[in-house]
């Protein structure tokens, strides 16, 4: 990829999406193309075809999504089968008829059966059941990632697919219920420190296992991947280090420093028991996640305070 290649980054307002922008930014790529979604609605295909059609992007990541923590797929099931199948159908199909050179689209690692073997390889798809708390999530981005390998068999356009862990970290949706567990919990503590409150409310049992990554290690992998990489095989990204959502509440507590105690309720809230990705293909190639989960957390609590509250 040269660094005046004309790349499309879809999503970037999201967490993803702006993160991968900052990473080519720093790495000196100079000529990126973002849209907003009041500027191009990427459900809408000839918004998409007219968008490729003129500005030809050369490379494309495809961060644009609807996506959302255990409460919003449960609650939202239609937006995000109906938003993620159309906005990844028209975006590769755009791509595919402009002539994108290279096309990298983000799945998720709820894309696995809920009873895969852990770490979870990039083999376990299409093995067994969905967690049903996600499945109309999944089902359209094993939808994606078919659709991506079957235009590499079919047409030799060179699309290729990332499956991250749960992430985190700037940029973050820090909506109350919708949102994920680490910026969801954030603002939770972060209030209850402000209106001094003796307890926190946290879902589930505290007993669920997953693995975090920074969403700023996360694009340097992107990157690196459009760079060296090109083949039908997923790619799993994940930091290797495994947390109990127990854990993860009292390190964002220590972070935040709230004083107060930590209520668990709601334990059919719990979703997929253990999350842990085997990232092993990609460290094979070469690459490491840089933070820790402390530090990450740190920093995205600073983000946060600076930029999310209100
Ligand atoms: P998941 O990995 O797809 O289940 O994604 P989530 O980030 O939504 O949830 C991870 C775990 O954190 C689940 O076991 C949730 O029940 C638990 N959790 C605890 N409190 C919260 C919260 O306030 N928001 C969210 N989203 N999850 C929470």
């Amino acid at each position: 990829m040269k660094k005046d290649a004309r790349i499309f980054v879809a999503g970037h307002r999201g967490l993803v999406g702006g993160a991968i922008v900052r990473c080519l930014k720093a790495d000196g790529y100079t000529n990126l193309f973002c849209r907003t979604h009041a500027e191009l609605d990427l459900t809408r295909q000839d918004e998409v075809d007219r968008f490729f059609a003129e500005e030809q992007p050369e490379y494309v990541f495809l961060a644009a999504a609807k996506v959302g923590g255990i409460y919003a797929n449960s609650t939202y099931p239609a937006d995000f089968i109906r938003d993620n199948l159309l906005i990844q159908s028209n975006i590769v199909d755009a791509a595919f008829v402009h002539a994108t050179r290279k096309l990298l689209f983000l799945g998720s690692s709820c894309i696995y059966p809920r009873e895969a073997p852990q770490p979870i390889p990039e083999d376990a798809l299409l093995s067994g059941p969905l967690e049903p708390t996600n499945e109309s999530y999944a089902v359209a981005k094993i939808a994606g990632i078919k659709l991506c390998q079957a235009m590499r068999r079919q047409h030799g356009f060179d699309a290729i697919s990332a499956m991250p862990t749960n992430l985190y970290g700037p940029g973050d949706n820090f909506h109350p219920e919708n949102s994920h567990v680490v910026p969801g919990l954030m603002r939770r503590f972060h209030e209850a420190k402000l209106a001094d409150a003796a307890e926190v409310a946290v879902w589930g049992t505290g007993a669920p296992l997953r693995e975090f990554l920074h969403v700023d290690d996360l694009a340097e992998a992107l990157v690196f991947l459009m760079e060296h990489y090109s083949d039908e095989s997923i790619v799993n990204v994940g930091s290797g280090v495994e947390v109990s959502i127990a854990e993860l509440v009292k390190t964002i507590k220590r972070v935040v420093g709230f004083q107060g105690a930590i209520r668990f309720e709601r334990p059919e809230m719990d979703g997929t028991p253990r999350k842990l990705v085997d990232s092993s293909r990609l460290y094979s190639m070469g690459w490491k996640p840089k933070h820790s989960l402390e530090q990450g957390l740190a920093d995205t609590y600073a983000w946060f305070k600076n930029n999310a509250v209100g």
